[in-house]
């Protein structure tokens, strides 16, 4: 493909991945449409009441198939602080009447709505646009985007494209040994809303990340058990001293054959339902392109999370890692794109990226992490914006930034949900790991 400066460019999504790449792309001379299937702009945090017809939501492409996976009652799980943009915070600020450090999903949205009209990326959104095709059409001759609207499909040509249509969709659901034994309910996160439905039942959680601990915790309050099964619960497994109702559990075992779940620790219970919160699988149905996959939720190849060698730097993707502050890695990885596009950062060759991308993996296998984690930027989250912003010249994030976002991890796993309103932005970080240590598990 072309490396020559991009003249136009396309961006699939106006989440806040695509909203903020189109603000980048802008600002470095580039022509921008941003393409949008749905009828706002905002993508995750635009709340959908509505859940999936199928309860582990398997089918991206059935009738009905919803794409948020917000619950009603969603507060982030990070301070508003790191969860702006350079330039527009939400700190300091308030969008639609919810001032807290950690505010419903309701402010967060208009936030991106006032970040959309600000910075003037909305007037090149076309919305209820869905991207249904995109392919190379040659060295040098830019990409076809076929694309369904209201006046029915079209085709146009962009000499770059910027993917960026989310990655909380489509639910990821291991096979859990003994499964064909099991005659309760069961569902994804993707598609929980409220907890009524849970009342008086027996609940197996299976996951520990933020939206496990916040639903596990929800649903408590009108469950008469709720198990977390994880495998991060290690020595803490056992009875949550703050709740009258809440076990962590290790992993599931398996389904025994009496339909009971059973944990590696060696307990079982009968439960009525079970929730999995185990995260999304990427999804690009519109990518027509070669050597170019999604195996075990690795994407790839792609250097650096973001451009595939074979198609750099005409097609990149902004939004894919996790586990990290997950606006200002979007940011910068929009910002990397941008520059690249214009010409004022430079890429390794196609086979030096390639090599690098071989080297992340032979590495990530060295330390045993699961290929399926390949963009959960844990332990090295830092890392990445730290690269990034060395891409682009600017300076590595800020220790205050890296504490906060390791504080607000550290409450997270306490399970317990006081944090979000007894936070304090400026409290000695130490004194306040060492309070949590000791606080309820
Ligand atoms: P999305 O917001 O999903 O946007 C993608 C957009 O692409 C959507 O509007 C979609 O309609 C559009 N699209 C998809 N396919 C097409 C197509 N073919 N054609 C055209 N348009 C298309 N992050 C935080 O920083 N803090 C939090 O507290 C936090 N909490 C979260 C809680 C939950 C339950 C979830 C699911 C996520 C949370 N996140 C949080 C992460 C959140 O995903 C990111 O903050 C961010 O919104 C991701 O933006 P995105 O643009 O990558 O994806």
């Amino acid at each position: 493909m072309s490396r020559t400066r991009a003249r136009t460019a396309a961006v699939v999504g106006a989440g806040a991945a695509g909203l903020v790449a189109a603000r980048e792309l802008l600002r470095e001379g580039h022509a921008v449409t941003v393409f949008e299937r749905s009828g706002r702009v905002g993508g995750t945090w635009a709340y959908d009441a509505r859940s999936d017809p199928d309860p582990l939501g398997l089918d991206p492409a059935a009738p009905g198939a919803v794409h948020g996976s917000l619950y009603a009652s969603l507060r982030t799980n990070l301070p508003r602080e790191l969860m702006g943009f350079s330039g527009f915070a939400l700190q300091g600020r308030v969008f639609a009447g919810d001032p807290r450090t950690f505010p419903g999903h309701r402010e967060v949205l208009a936030f991106l709505d006032a970040f959309a009209e600000e910075s003037g990326v909305a007037g090149h959104v076309r919305l209820r646009a869905e991207v249904r095709r995109l392919r190379p059409l040659g060295p040098g001759e830019g990409w076809s985007v076929e694309w369904r609207g209201d006046a029915g499909d079209a085709e146009e040509v962009f000499d770059a494209v910027v993917v960026c249509n989310g990655h909380c969709t489509v639910p990821l659901v291991p096979k859990l040994r003994g499964i064909e034994n099991w005659r309760g309910n069961h569902m994804h996160s993707h598609n929980y809303r409220t907890p009524e439905p849970f009342q008086d039942q027996v609940v197996v959680v299976v996951g520990l990340g933020a939206s496990g601990v916040d639903i596990a915790r929800e649903i408590s309050k009108v469950a008469k058990e709720v198990h977390i099964a994880s495998r991060y619960t290690q020595d803490r497994v056992g009875k949550v001293d703050i709740y009258q109702n809440v076990w962590l559990r290790s992993e599931v075992d398996c389904i025994q054959d009496d339909g009971k779940v059973c944990f590696m620790e060696g307990s079982a219970v009968t439960a009525d339902t079970i929730l999995y919160c185990t995260g999304y699988r990427y999804h690009f149905p519109f990518l027509d392109v070669d050597d170019f996959t999604v195996d075990d939720n690795r994407v790839g190849p792609l250097y650096n999370h973001v451009f595939p060698p074979k198609y750099a730097p005409s097609l990149s993707f902004v939004g894919l890692p996790s586990k990290s502050i997950v606006l200002q890695t979007i940011e910068m990885e929009a910002r990397w794109v941008a520059r690249v596009l214009s010409g004022r950062a430079e890429l390794p060759s196609e086979a030096d990226m390639a090599a690098a991308v071989q080297e992340h993996n032979r590495r990530m296998e060295a330390a045993g992490k699961p290929k399926r984690h390949t963009h959960v930027l844990m332990p090295g989250w830092a890392e990445h914006i730290d690269w990034l912003a060395a891409q682009v010249g600017e300076p590595p994030l800020e220790a205050r930034r890296r504490n906060m976002y390791e504080k607000a991890l550290r409450c997270i796993w306490t399970l317990d949900e006081r944090y979000r309103d007894t936070w304090d932005d400026d409290e000695d970080d130490d004194e306040q790991e060492e309070e949590e240590e000791n606080k309820c598990i």
